[in-house]
């Protein structure tokens, strides 16, 4: 199949630029693997005229909007490999299940891909994750003002991330879980915004189906807390673009300019894939941003 732009991801980066895209009437496959991070939460804040949605909805009323563009097609496919030819890029892809593979050539590609995470203390935080725990302060702190709040994480941003979360509760212990990701420094600047810190490794989580009630650590103390943060560790996969010799930060995250242009002539990135805020608007935004740009340049480029 030969298009313009093959978006790579249907999440709210993907979807708006394949949005933006069809309203200039360029062909688009929009290839999409439907393993969307936020698939843990029910409720997703903070999108205008969208507050309160489920993610799942949000993704399913883009995808149909998208779709009512007879120059967008939607494939539900894993992409393995984007490689330059021709002035031009060909992407392979494979059916998760059937492993049936699909060829496509475009002119342009946009890696709107996201993130894949893991979280601290994993089997005791994964059943509470969505629901009682968050990963997003910025779109969750306001449903839990005036809680006892847990943050757990081990990386050095949680003094950081405290202070965020501590607007929003005057109840608020930092969990290390074993780590020494709070230095003395930090540990100061937590008892200075009465931010309590535990250090011992977390032994279980307690809650029933109202959600969370405590945490349990193995020195033997436990602490109520009905619910709170965690700092996961977020993974860039981008192994199907290493051909293309992208630019990347120290994070692994794709460096774009202001205009979602990669270091890659004619390759594109928007939303988590790339540094910065990760929010569905914010996304959404950035491919809005890609579309315009990819637009331009194809037309630049007599196309
Ligand atoms: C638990 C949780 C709750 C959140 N709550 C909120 C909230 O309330 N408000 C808010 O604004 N933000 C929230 N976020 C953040 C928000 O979900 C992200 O910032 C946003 O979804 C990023 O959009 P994206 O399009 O960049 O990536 P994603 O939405 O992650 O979409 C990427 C898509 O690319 C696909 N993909 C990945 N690799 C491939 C491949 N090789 N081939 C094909 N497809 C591929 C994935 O399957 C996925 O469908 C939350 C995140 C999490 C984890």
């Amino acid at each position: 199949m030969d298009v313009d732009v093959v978006v790579i991801g249907a999440g709210p980066a993907g979807l708006a630029a394949a949005l933006g895209l069809a309203r200039q009437q360029r062909t688009v496959a929009l290839l999409d693997s439907n393993r969307p991070r936020h698939a843990a939460t029910l409720r997703s804040h903070g999108f205008i005229t969208r507050d309160g949605s489920s993610p799942l909805e949000l993704r399913t009323l883009g995808r149909e909007e998208v779709l009512r563009y007879p120059t967008v097609t939607h494939e539900r496919t894993l992409v393995r490999q984007v490689a330059a030819i021709d002035g031009g890029f060909v992407v392979q892809a494979e059916q998760p299940g059937s492993r049936a593979e699909s060829e496509t050539r475009a002119r342009a590609v946009l890696i709107a891909t996201g993130l894949s995470e893991t979280l601290p203390a994993s089997p005791l935080v994964r059943p509470w994750y969505g629901t009682s725990l968050h990963s997003c302060m910025d779109c969750d702190g306001y449903d839990k003002r005036g809680q006892a709040l847990a943050l757990i994480g081990e990386t050095d941003d949680l003094v950081d991330r405290a202070r965020v979360i501590r607007r929003h509760t005057d109840d608020l212990a930092v969990f290390t879980n074993g780590s020494d990701a709070v230095d003395a420094a930090g540990e100061a600047a937590l008892a200075e915004h009465g931010i309590a810190l535990e250090r011992s490794p977390i032994v279980a989580i307690e809650g029933d189906r109202d959600g969370m009630r405590a945490i349990v650590l193995d020195d033997g103390s436990r602490s109520e807390r009905s619910g709170g943060f965690v700092r996961p560790w977020w993974h860039p996969q981008l192994e199907f673009a290493e051909a293309l010799g992208l630019e990347t930060d120290e994070d692994g995250l794709v460096i774009v300019d202001r205009t979602q242009r990669s270091s890659v002539e004619g390759v594109y990135a928007a939303g988590d894939i790339t540094p910065g805020f990760r929010q569905l608007a914010v996304a959404a935004g950035a491919g809005t941003i890609a579309a315009s740009v990819i637009n331009r340049d194809l037309i630049a480029r007599g196309l």
